[in-house]
């Protein structure tokens, strides 16, 4: 049995992180995909509500599931019994801090390897911090995150001025 995990802020899921997973569920028996819960960044969700609307996201997909994890990755892949991470790859900017992450990963847990995976060309430009950024004008962002993730943004951003 193969277990890989995608970590990620998911701050929120997109489709283009869904896109991913999809991916990693054809490579994978089973994929976690796992919501850190401190990232060095600002969030407008909890931890459990991260989690909650990715759970929601993935009810579809039968061998991926999500958790959250406060420990760092390798750790909680470990502990996991994972044999792979997953990330994601848009961009060449991407690129570089993910070639970074898995040097230091890989030398941490040699036994873990590090897979990148790239999405639909229609994910390429799409990040949580571009969705955020659209909801909080109003925009139409139902073309990027699934339904009940809309509606989240939708709810954050309603008292707002644009
Ligand atoms: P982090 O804070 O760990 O970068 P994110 O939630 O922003 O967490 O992203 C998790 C992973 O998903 C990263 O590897 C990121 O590059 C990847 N990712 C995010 N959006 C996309 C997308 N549209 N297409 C492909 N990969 C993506």
């Amino acid at each position: 049995m193969t277990l890989a995990i995608y970590p990620g802020s998911f701050n929120p899921v997109t489709n283009g992180h869904l896109d991913i997973s999809r991916r990693a569920a054809r490579l994978f028996d089973t994929v976690i995909m796992a919501v850190f819960d401190r990232p060095n960044k600002s969030l407008i969700f909890s931890t459990a509500e991260r989690l909650e609307m990715l759970r929601t996201a993935v009810r579809g997909l039968p061998n991926v599931r999500a958790e959250s994890y406060t420990e760092l990755t390798v750790a909680y892949a470990r502990q996991r019994g994972a044999t792979a991470i997953v990330r994601g790859l848009r961009t060449a900017a991407d690129f570089e801090y993910e070639f970074q992450m898995s040097q230091i990963n890989q030398t941490l847990a040699p036994e873990i390897d590090y897979v990148t995976l790239m999405s639909d060309h229609k994910y390429t430009f799409v990040s949580s911090s571009m969705v955020r950024e659209l909801a909080s004008y109003g925009a139409d962002i139902s073309w990027i995150v699934p339904p009940h993730v809309e509606a989240a943004l939708r709810h954050v951003y309603k008292n707002k001025t644009v």
